[in-house]
C-alpha cells in the first residue's frame, strides 16, 4: 500500500516534464563531407572536412574513454567507410543527428587521451573549412581531470526522462501501440555486410508496420522517431507511456563477428536473462546512450526506482503473450532462432505498465539476413505478420 502511494508521488510529481515529436532531419545547409583520421607522432589528429565554417563545443566522457563533438544541424554526405575508420588513439566514430537541430560526433578512444588543439582550417588545398582535434595520449589521472562539466547547452535535453503518469484509454479509442526503431542518428547501431546501419533498417520495418497496422483498422500508432534522429533509451520508454501505449515494440536487428550466425529472436523483460547470448545482448543494446555520448553521470536512475515495481507480473505477462503470438507468424518468414523467445534486461523494455517486447530481426552480419532485412517485398510481409500478431493480441485481451 505505502510502496505503491510512494510510485504514484513518484510519477505524479513529475508530470508534463517531458513531450516532443521527433521529427525529420531539418535539411541542414552545412554539409559534412568526409570525417579523416591521421596519425602523427605524438598525436591523432581528426578532421572533419565541412562545407561551412561552425560552432563547435567538444568534451569528454570517461568509462568508457570518449571524446564528444557537438556541432550545429549538419547535413551528413561522408562515405560508409568513415563510420569505421580508426587509428591512433582512436578505436572507433559515430557521427549523426544527436537532437533536432544539433549534431554530433563521438570519438570512442583506445586509451586515455585529451584534447591538445581544436581549430577550424580555412578553405584551401581542395578542401572546405576543416574542423581539426588534435589527441594526445595521457593517462588516467590527466584524462578525468580534463573532463568538464557539459556546459549548459550541451547538457539541455540530458536529463533522464521524466514519468508521466499514464493516462487511462477512452474506452471508444482504438488501443495505441508504439513502435520503437531501435537506434537513430548519433547512434548507428550495427553495421551491416554492405555497410547498412542497423538505424536505417530498423525505421524503415518501424514505417511499414506502421502502415501494415493502420490498413487493419484496429489500433492506433505511434513510432518513438520518425526520422535519423537519437532518442535516449528511457525516453522511448517515456513516450510510449506519456502517450498511453498499450503495446511497445521495438525493432532490431543485431550483428556479430561469425558471419554464419543468423535468425530472428523475440525478447521480453525479466530481471534474470533466459541465457548467456540473451544477458550480452541486453548489455549490447542498453549501450545506445553511451554509444551516442549521452552524460550519464548524475542521472537518479527512475527506471531503477521503477524497476522495484516490476514485480508487476501482470505486464510481464502480456508481453509474453505477445510474444507467444508473434513467434508463430515471424517464424513463417524468417529463420527463427533456437528458442525465439527469450528473457533479458532490456532498458527500453522496462515501462512498469505498457507490455513490451523486443524483436531482434535478423543478423546484418549475415548475408542472406541482410538482404531479407534490406528488401523492401520481405520487409512488407514481415510488417504484415507483426500487424497480425498484434491484432491477434489485442483480440485475446477482449473478455
Ligand atoms: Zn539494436
Amino acid at each position: 500500500m505505502c510502496k505503491l502511494f510512494f510510485r504514484n508521488i513518484i510519477l505524479l510529481s513529475v508530470v508534463g516534464c517531458l513531450w516532443w515529436a521527433p521529427t525529420a532531419t531539418a535539411s541542414a545547409d552545412i554539409v559534412a563531407r568526409d570525417i579523416r583520421i591521421g596519425i602523427h607522432k605524438g598525436k591523432t589528429r581528426v578532421v572533419l572536412d565541412l562545407t561551412k565554417t561552425v560552432k563547435f563545443d567538444i568534451f569528454a566522457l570517461a568509462d568508457p574513454y570518449r571524446i564528444v563533438l557537438d556541432l550545429p544541424d549538419i547535413d551528413w554526405q561522408v562515405p560508409a567507410a568513415a563510420a569505421r575508420r580508426t587509428g591512433g588513439l582512436i578505436a572507433g566514430l559515430r557521427y549523426g543527428q544527436y537532437q533536432p537541430g544539433k549534431s554530433r560526433v563521438v570519438l570512442d578512444l583506445r586509451k586515455p587521451g585529451i584534447v591538445r588543439r581544436s581549430f577550424i582550417l580555412p578553405p584551401g588545398e581542395g578542401y572546405g573549412p576543416r574542423l581539426v582535434i588534435d589527441l594526445k595520449k595521457a593517462s588516467r589521472k590527466v584524462f578525468l581531470a580534463s573532463i568538464k562539466a557539459p556546459s549548459r547547452a550541451s547538457s539541455k535535453g540530458q536529463a533522464a526522462p521524466k514519468f508521466i503518469l499514464k493516462p487511462a484509454r477512452k474506452t471508444t479509442e482504438a488501443p495505441l501501440v508504439v513502435i520503437d526503431p531501435g537506434h537513430g542518428g548519433v547512434d548507428p547501431g550495427a553495421i551491416g555486410i554492405s555497410g547498412v546501419f542497423e538505424k536505417r533498417v530498423t525505421l524503415a520495418m518501424a514505417k511499414q508496420v506502421r502502415r501494415a497496422i493502420l490498413s487493419r483498422g484496429r489500433q492506433r500508432v505511434r513510432l518513438t522517431r520518425n526520422g535519423d534522429t537519437f532518442i535516449p533509451l528511457r525516453r522511448r520508454v517515456a513516450i510510449a507511456r506519456a502517450a498511453g501505449a498499450e503495446l511497445f515494440v521495438s525493432i532490431h536487428a543485431d550483428s556479430i563477428d561469425n558471419r554464419k550466425v543468423r535468425g530472428g529472436g523475440i525478447y521480453t523483460l525479466s530481471e534474470r536473462s533466459s541465457d548467456k547470448e540473451s544477458a550480452a545482448l541486453a548489455a549490447k543494446e542498453n549501450r545506445a546512450d553511451l554509444i551516442a555520448g549521452v552524460n550519464l553521470v548524475g542521472h537518479d536512475d527512475e527506471v531503477a526506482s521503477i524497476l522495484i515495481d516490476l514485480t508487476q507480473r501482470e505486464t510481464m505477462n502480456y508481453s509474453a503473450q505477445f510474444a507467444a503470438a508473434l513467434v508463430p507468424e515471424l517464424r513463417q518468414l524468417i529463420h527463427m532462432r533456437r528458442k525465439p523467445h527469450r528473457f533479458a534486461g532490456f532498458v527500453v523494455l522496462k515501462a512498469p505498465d505498457v507490455p513490451s517486447v523486443l524483436v531482434e530481426l535478423g543478423y546484418l552480419s549475415n548475408r542472406r539476413d541482410e538482404k531479407m532485412l534490406t528488401s523492401s517485398k520481405s520487409r512488407a510481409a514481415i510488417a504484415t505478420a507483426i500487424a497480425r500478431s498484434v491484432d491477434n493480441y489485442f483480440k485475446g485481451q477482449k473478455r
